[in-house]
């Protein structure tokens, strides 16, 4: 594997991307919160998928249009349109986070920093050997955990392969494994079909959202991280 230097990726629009299932999933209110949180923070990193998700909406209102017209509940149009509306943070301002971060002095997205209630830099790290360390997203209802994943530039978490699904986005630094190199705004969706060990690449911690609906499966010798999220 190739070694990358996190720093040369910060500065890069995002290339791995949500679904249109996700997205479509998302408008419609489908989504647990700690699902939602994660699409709402993608968003808020990512021009192209803002813009993907207006197509989605432009094309479900078509459909919509083709429907016989049934009576609706008195709000429940404003309710159906307060749910497709994209985030708050969803602007440039936040886009602009990207090109440089560090001008505008802010890391965490702005839906995940409401949750912390400060930026990356005051949450406080369980740490969990191995250069590995987690912050559960605090406030977040039943469903899906969400939670801040660290590991130590050029560090590897053992390799696992999953029971559900987990969603990663980078938000510091950036990790590699065998379908590619991850860096700021990136998401990787794993499955029960993905075995792998992901790198964090040199020169900066990498730091993650993570949103899991079932633990991990480790796959290798150790089984510390699986006791990691099963006892969160
Ligand atoms: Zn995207």
């Amino acid at each position: 594997m190739t070694a990358v230097s996190a720093r040369e990726l910060t500065s890069q629009l995002p290339k791995h991307h949500l679904s249109d299932e996700l997205l479509m999933d998302y408008a419609s209110g489908a989504l647990d919160e700690a699902a939602s949180l994660f699409v709402s923070s993608h968003l808020t990193l990512c021009p192209h998928c803002r813009a993907r998700q207006a197509e989605l909406e432009a094309l479900g209102g078509v459909l919509l249009e083709d429907l016989e017209p049934v009576s609706m509940a008195e709000g429940a149009f404003d309710a159906l349109m307060t749910r497709l509306e994209l985030p708050e943070a969803a602007n440039d301002a936040d886009a602009a986070l990207l090109a440089s971060k560090t001008v505008a002095g802010k890391i965490l997205p702005s839906p995940l920093r409401r949750y912390f209630g400060c930026d990356l830099q005051d949450i406080s790290w369980q740490k969990k050997g191995g250069g590995v360390s987690v912050a559960p997203v605090p406030g977040i209802g039943d469903g899906s955990h969400a939670f801040m994943l660290k590991v130590e530039a050029g560090r590897a978490v053992p390799q696992h392969t999953h029971t559900g699904n987990e969603y990663v986005m980078v938000l510091q630094g950036a990790f590699a494994d065998a379908s590619g190199t991850f860096a700021r705004g990136d998401v990787e969706l794993a499955d029960g079909d993905v075995d792998h060990q992901p790198i964090a690449a040199a020169g900066e911690d990498c730091v993650c959202l993570a949103v899991t609906d079932a633990p991990l499966k480790f796959t290798g010798s150790s089984g510390w991280l699986l006791n990691m999220f099963v006892k969160m």
